[in-house]
């Protein structure tokens, strides 16, 4: 194990009938409030009547910054930013999925700095200061809620790019209520589910010897989401169900599985470059890419991917090589992902060869990546190849 420091500043507020907790949690931040959500479905759900309602009776002078787009864009974060500066907004409630959070966090930073936040987003500059903000979760995904990770897109200049400035963008605190997630459609569903499972691949393959725990954690999570997801996409408004899946995107990627492991992190950058480029969903870009990376680093070493196919997958390795138990598990991730909605291949979004270079580019844009294996222009070009 590597040594850690774990501090997770977030509050977690979980289950049904929670959301009158919001009042308690933001009056201790101020009364001018910038609400942010997305495309609309928290108005045809009820959710923001119910939230309104709710700043209403604390007195709050509420503004609003609506249509954040999934892969939300740096365009949006500097309207909100303006709202912010004019306004005096004193907090911030993102109410949505990880693209409202993502575009939350980039605003509440850009707040309180004079330049562009893009210069912090792209490493170029860094602050130490940030507008206090919640969240109100609508969809299972991301971790965003409990995490201090945001990935933002510059759709001019097609970059997208993962940042986080720590702890300001961490969420004071997080409303999860189950309820909340049971109108998000079966597509979005299924994206949220490769996309929780992805992280915890990402995190699950290391160099770093001695996990034992942290192996079984990622299993643990794994083994929970495989045994869901397939009942969940049959049956949507299903509580119990949805509160499994809720808990699960949390866990996955709030740094309870990272402790101790520099996870690897590299499918996460391909799938950002690719939908830099096309805009695809995060979670079907990811069900593409991610077991073509598998199959890609698998001889740097074959007996984790091994220990994952007996573990999660079930494979029985009586009279098998290892590599054919390892690549075993591998086709029975692909297939487990294809049966319950995800795509295969790029093919499924219209993305031919045409770009492959200049998604190959944008992935090298922060110099080769990747700790399980390192990876240059040539292995993302083969990787990006593989899932044409
Ligand atoms: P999302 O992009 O926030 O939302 C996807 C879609 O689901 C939107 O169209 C949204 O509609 C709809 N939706 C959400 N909740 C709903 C509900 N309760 N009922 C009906 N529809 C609902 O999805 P996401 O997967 O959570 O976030 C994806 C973004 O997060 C990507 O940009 C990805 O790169 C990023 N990401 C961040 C992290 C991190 O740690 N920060 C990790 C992985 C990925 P409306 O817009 O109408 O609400
Ligand atoms: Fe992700």
């Amino acid at each position: 194990m590597q040594n850690f420091v774990y501090h997770n500043p977030t509050k977690l507020i979980f289950g049904r009938d929670q959301l009158i907790r919001l009042k308690t949690e933001i009056v201790k931040y101020g009364t001018k409030i910038l609400l942010v959500y997305g495309g609309g479905s928290i108005k045809k759900n009820g959710l923001y009547n119910k939230i309104t309602q709710l700043l209403t009776e604390m007195n709050a002078d509420i503004f609003e910054l609506s249509g954040v787009e999934p892969n939300p864009r740096l365009s949006t974060v500097h309207k909100g930013i303006a709202i912010c500066k004019q306004e005096n907004i004193e907090f911030i409630l993102a109410v949505g999925g990880g693209s409202v959070i993502d575009c939350t966090k980039a605003i509440a930073v850009g707040a309180k700095y004079d330049g562009d936040v893009w210069d912090i987003i792209t490493r170029k500059n860094t602050t130490a200061d940030a507008l206090p903000f919640g969240v109100v979760l609508t969809i299972a995904a991301t971790g965003s809620e409990m995490n201090p990770s945001s990935v933002i897109t510059n759709w001019e200049t097609q970059e997208k790019y993962g940042w986080s400035l720590n702890p300001f963008t961490f969420p004071k605190f997080s409303v999860l209520e189950p309820e909340n997630t049971v109108t998000v459609p079966k597509d979005q569903t299924i994206y949220g589910i490769v996309d929780m499972m992805s992280h915890v691949f990402e995190q699950y393959f290391h160099q770093t010897p001695n996990t034992l725990l942290q192996d079984r954690m990622c299993e643990a999570v794994l083994k929970t989401v495989i045994e869901t997801a397939p009942k969940l996409v049959k049956d949507l408004e299903n509580l119990d169900l949805r509160e499994t899946i809720l808990y699960s995107g949390t866990i996955a990627l709030n740094g309870i599985l990272a402790m101790g492991a520099r996870g690897d992190w590299a499918t996460h950058n391909i799938e950002h470059a690719v939908s830099a480029v096309y805009d695809i969903p995060h979670g079907g870009g990811l069900a593409i890419l991610h077991p073509n990376w598998m199959l890609h680093v698998l001889d740097e070493n074959v007996k984790k991917f091994k220990q994952l196919a007996i573990r999660v997958f079930n494979v029985n390795p009586t009279g098998k090589e290892d590599r054919e138990i390892a690549i075993e598990g591998i086709e029975k991730l692909r297939v487990f992902w294809t049966s319950i909605g995800a795509p295969e291949s790029l093919a499924h979004y219209g993305i031919d060869d045409s770009k492959l270079d200049v998604m190959a580019d944008k992935a090298m844009a922060r110099g080769e990546y990747g700790i399980y294996k390192k990876l240059n222009r040539e292995d993302t070009l083969a990787i990006l190849k593989m899932s044409l």
